[in-house]
């Protein structure tokens, strides 16, 4: 939820006639993101969404929410986007193997690879937590495809560096913008200036639209990295507990684009599945936690299909 909208309404007006012709008119930071454009692939008689799945290398889970599909029904002639984590790939942010160094003890190393010493014990036959210079450790979920997804390598990278505490996070929770220009840099200003918000940014993170930042593009807030309580919702407990994911956009006006869906899913099912693995993460949306007071994140916001993929 945002107030820019009075002060930016005439340029995003402009901007948005802009951007519908053409990526060469995106900002230069959206560039390389619009290249990247999700391929379309136009239903034919026979095709199946398994099918599908299995010929893209994505999974039936993820096609279900990029398309916001309520069921696997799909009919000729419909178009489908497919979501690109099968095609492209960058190199992985995680090393599988983790060569011990001179002061390495197997709790630094735990952390800084977002796993316990358990884990890495029980990949590597460990019966003690003595570990020996040049060892080479197999580090666990490092082979995740999920990590080398081209979203996440910013996150990731800053992720790695936290000393996350057990039990922080209890909530993951999606937003809309409300408006279609801004980025983490802009609604920072706004929430600090407009709100009072000391902290600034009140979401955790931010998915542009190609507008003002990348499409699909992951900004990072200073909330994650000093990993600090949001702002973004009413409820109290929600805001000490939950991490905030804004996506931008007006989706109570229009849908989200499926790269801002797939970069939100992929968001997800990191902090989910590697960050507070084996913690009991709630995902919601805006709406579902301040009943009444919201439209967020619109009615377009895939968030029936997000519960399917991201059961509590
Ligand atoms: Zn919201």
């Amino acid at each position: 939820m945002h107030n820019l909208r009075m002060l930016q309404r005439r340029t995003f007006l402009k901007k948005i006639v802009l951007a519908g012709t053409g990526a060469l008119l995106l900002p230069a930071g959206g560039l390389l993101w619009a290249q990247d454009a999700a391929t379309v692939h136009v239903v034919q008689r026979g095709d199946t969404l398994s099918g599908l799945a299995q010929r893209y290398n994505v999974s039936v889970a993820d096609l279900r929410v990029v398309n916001n599909l309520q069921s696997d029904v799909i009919r000729v002639g419909q178009r489908l986007s497919i979501p690109r984590s099968g095609v492209a790939a960058a190199a992985s942010a995680l090393p599988s193997v983790h060569v011990v160094q001179r002061g390495d003890t197997l709790s630094g190393i735990a952390r800084r690879y977002q796993t316990t010493i358990a884990e890495i014990q029980q990949l590597n036959g460990l019966q003690s937590t003595r570990i020996t210079i040049g060892q080479q450790l197999r580090i666990p979920g490092a082979d995740d495809p999920l990590l080398r997804s081209p979203y996440l390598a910013n996150v990731i990278q800053a992720t790695n560096n936290l000393r996350i505490e057990r039990g922080r996070w209890e909530h993951i929770v999606g937003h809309h913008s409300a408006i279609e220009r801004g980025n983490a840099r802009t609604y920072d200003r706004v929430h600090r200036e407009q709100r009072g918000m000391t902290n600034g940014l009140a979401y955790h993170f931010v998915i542009g639209n190609g507008v003002d930042s990348g499409l699909g593009q992951i900004e990072i807030g200073n909330r994650w990295t000093q990993q600090l309580q949001g702002g973004h919702v009413r409820n109290h407990q929600v805001n000490l507990t939950g991490i905030g994911i804004c996506v931008v956009g007006n989706f109570e006006e229009r849908h989200p684009h499926p790269q801002q869906i797939e970069a939100f899913t992929h968001l997800v099912q990191y902090l989910r599945n590697h960050v507070l693995r084996g913690q009991r993460v709630r995902f919601a949306v805006h709406r579902e936690i301040d009943q009444q007071h919201t439209l967020c994140p619109g009615r377009n916001f895939p968030t029936r299909a997000l519960h399917r993929r991201f059961p509590s």
